[in-house]
């Protein structure tokens, strides 16, 4: 009953299935989250992440499987005994209460004494940085500050697990990054285990520890954000985080621990690593910013793959220019350009120009196929929130 640091897991999962009727929400879950982790389930609308995440606060019972919260089967124990706490998109405060009274709302039922009540409560304002508006009824609060005060009243109960279900979902663009950024700060600081629900991929690299991919109730990749953006495992992973610039081809022969992979563009790689049978179909993932663009005309890069294409257009993002190519299998491909030079701005090839792409060996990463079918919004749906 250990994870891999060798300590009890604050969470476990262990085959867990959840079916409403026909539906399977979430199949056959297993996963450890480790004390003191910043923890993300990630995915698109419908994916089970808010379905896992009631199971263990306790919401919700598995159909098969256990919950286990600091190594304890926790199987129909009903929420209020669960050392959990839930924080949901909708702040769902007390009205008539102030902000001190809705947060010490809990202790005063549990009955802690008045005195330790008001220590607590004072000091999680403080935290969330409400410390002047605890007179103030939730009428007289943004959308921000409510959710702060909705964040008090649930660290204020000392759970070893707090349970976050898209909080910042019904928040704008600005102030849902800087409370980001605060709600990061804050879990360290209070050491306790968040386990976040998010569909926005850019939430999830920024505030997570490890980050779980879900994909139709499966999870199809556990890791810490930066293998789950430069190494993903799936197609699925490696649409939803950030662009899919996906080249389909074929794994060739193995020799000398390098698999031979033929682009459907026509063009033959060798990628490291010999774990894809000889035939199987694979896709190659190279990030749009780690691409680089010149003319056909001017000499081929020398040790690094490259594929030729059709510039579609060429657009200014302020700080980069985003490039579409068409490569000759008809797949197209997200070049990101930083506009750190005018002059050299201004030398990008544009629309209708014959360019040839090319990335270092390094940054090219082989994915296979995810198992499960495709869902039916497209894998950029990760990124529409960011644009919201
Ligand atoms: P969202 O981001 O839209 O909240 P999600 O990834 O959190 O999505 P869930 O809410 O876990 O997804 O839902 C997973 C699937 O289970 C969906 O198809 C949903 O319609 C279904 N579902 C969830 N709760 C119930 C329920 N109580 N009864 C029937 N079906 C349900």
């Amino acid at each position: 009953m250990t994870t891999t640091s060798g300590t009890t897991p604050s969470v476990r999962l262990e085959r867990v299935t959840k079916r409403f009727g026909d539906l399977t929400a979430v199949r056959e879950l297993t996963l450890d989250i480790e004390r003191g982790e910043f923890f993300t389930l990630l995915g698109p609308s419908g994916c089970g992440k808010t379905t896992t995440l009631r199971m263990v606060a306790g919401f919700e019972e598995p159909s098969e499987g256990q919950v286990l919260l600091d190594g304890t089967d926790v199987s129909g124990l009903p929420a209020f005994k669960r050392a959990t706490n839930t924080v949901f998109q909708s702040y769902a405060l007390f009205p008539h209460l102030n902000v001190e009274e809705n947060v010490a709302f809990g202790l005063r039922r549990k009955g802690v004494a008045r005195k330790e009540a008001a220590r607590r409560v004072s000091e999680e304002l403080e935290r969330v940085g409400l410390a002047r508006e605890a007179k103030r009824k939730p009428r007289q609060l943004s959308g921000g500050q409510q959710q702060r005060v909705a964040l008090a009243r649930a660290l204020v109960n000392l759970p070893t697990v707090l349970l976050l279900d898209e909080p910042l979902g019904a928040l704008d663009l600005k102030l849902r990054k800087g409370l980001q950024v605060e709600l990061k700060r804050i879990q360290r600081e209070v050491g306790i285990t968040f386990v976040y629900v998010t569909h926005d991929q850019e939430e999830a690299l920024t505030m997570s520890d490890r980050i779980a991919v879900m994909n139709q109730g499966v999870v199809e990749q556990v890791d810490a954000p930066e293998a789950v953006y430069d190494r993903p495992r799936t197609t699925f992973v490696a649409g939803f985080i950030g662009v899919s610039n996906l080249m389909p081809g074929v794994a060739g022969p193995v020799s000398a621990g390098a698999t031979e992979l033929k682009l459907d563009s026509g063009v033959t790689l060798s990628t490291p690593g010999n774990g894809y049978a000889s035939g199987e179909r694979v896709w190659a993932v190279v990030r749009p910013e780690k691409l680089s663009v010149a003319l056909v005309e001017e000499p081929a890069p020398t040790g690094r793959p490259s594929v030729e294409g059709l510039v579609e257009s060429s657009l200014y993002l302020g700080t980069a220019t985003q490039m579409v190519v068409r490569l000759p299998d008809g797949v197209t491909m997200t070049v990101l350009v930083p506009n750190a030079d005018e002059t050299e701005r201004q030398r990008l090839p544009g629309a209708g120009a014959r360019v040839r792409l090319s990335w270092a060996t390094d940054h090219m990463h082989v994915v296979r196929e995810s198992q499960v079918e495709e869902p039916e919004t497209t894998p950029q749906e990760g990124l529409s929130s960011e644009r919201a």
